[in-house]
């Protein structure tokens, strides 16, 4: 039996083979991943990364693909989409979401039950997994500023981590260390009136809009902020945007994004990215780090 076999025996999962991950990704490119398994609970998540580990395949989680740029090779292994995991409900008075609940669906739940405190994150294109691995956060507010508690599998354990044990820093957290998936958090928003947490949330997404290249593909933010200055504004003040490597651009509205077109290739986002490295270590001494993470071979 092989691995799809074995999972279509054992569990409910949806298995593709050979899917390109240019349709689950931010920038819409990169290549096939051998095996593409989308899973609708914890018990298939677990069954699905054991099984995967006894048939020698590596596993790579995914959530929306808007912090990961895959290879133009694709992915020798199986990539487990976790968006189908999606719980979304008010739990002892907090707030419980699935790791495959996206951040506009928490922000508008927020907004229906009067909490406060995810209208500015209520714009990044994350899953509470992906949100809470990159400990994202925008406007000065994150994704853990009321995290409770995160439920991951841990090898075959399940456990609940506190929000210290999580250790949440700039665009980190320990909260996958160690190959550890994220089945949930739980959130204490404060409550506040519903139209108050619209109006806000609504202020945030046009300032998003504003600053923002909108309907474009990418994945936000290439290179995290050095100390105390803004990678975008130094790519700008470089006279970077708008550069191009064949589909991929630096975006003319945010010098902090790559954006691609139609025809791009994974290949092209990581020739820019690091064609940006150099430039701006060459004009400003500063090594730039990527946000951004490369999967597979380039
Ligand atoms: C237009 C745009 C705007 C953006 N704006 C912001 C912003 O304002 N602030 C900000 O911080 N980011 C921003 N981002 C970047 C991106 O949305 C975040 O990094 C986000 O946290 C990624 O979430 P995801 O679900 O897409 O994760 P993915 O890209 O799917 O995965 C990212 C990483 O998390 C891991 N992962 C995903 N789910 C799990 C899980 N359940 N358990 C364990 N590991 C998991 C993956 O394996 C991968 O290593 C933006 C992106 C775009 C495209």
């Amino acid at each position: 039996m092989d691995f799809a076999e074995w999972l279509k025996k054992f569990t409910s999962v949806k298995t593709t083979l050979s899917e390109p991950m240019k349709k689950h990704t931010g920038y819409g490119v990169g290549g096939a991943a051998d095996y593409f398994v989308e899973c609708f609970s914890v018990r298939d998540l677990r069954e699905t990364i054991y099984a995967a580990k006894a048939f020698g395949l590596p596993v790579k989680l995914l959530g929306n693909g808007t912090n990961v740029l895959f290879s133009d090779k694709g992915f020798r292994g199986c990539v487990i989409s976790l968006k189908g995991l999606n719980t979304l409900k008010t739990e002892n008075g907090a707030v419980f979401a699935a790791c495959g609940v996206s951040l506009s669906a928490l922000s508008g739940f927020c907004v229906k039950n009067g909490f406060t405190g995810a209208e500015a994150i209520s714009g990044i294109p994350a899953t509470i997994g992906g949100a809470l691995k990159m400990n994202a956060s925008a406007y000065g507010q994150s994704v853990s500023d009321y995290l409770v508690c995160a439920n991951v599998l841990d090898g075959d354990k399940f456990k609940t981590l506190s929000k210290e044990e999580c250790g949440f820093r700039y665009r980190e957290s320990d909260v996958i260390k160690g190959d550890r998936a994220v089945l949930s958090a739980s959130f204490a928003f404060p409550k506040k009136d519903s139209l108050t947490v619209k109006r806000l949330t609504e202020e945030y997404r046009s300032r998003r809009k504003d600053s923002q290249p909108c309907g474009c593909k990418s994945c936000g933010s290439v290179f995290k902020n050095p100390d105390g200055d803004f990678a975008g504004k130094i790519i700008d003040e470089a006279g970077l945007k708008g550069l191009t490597c064949g589909g991929a651009k630096v975006s003319v509205k945010h010098g902090n994004f790559i954006v691609t077109e139609t025809g791009a290739t994974a290949q092209d986002v990581y020739t820019l990215v690091n064609e940006i490295k150099r430039v701006i270590k060459k004009e400003k001494n500063v090594i730039l780090t990527e946000e951004i993470e490369f999967i597979g071979e380039f």
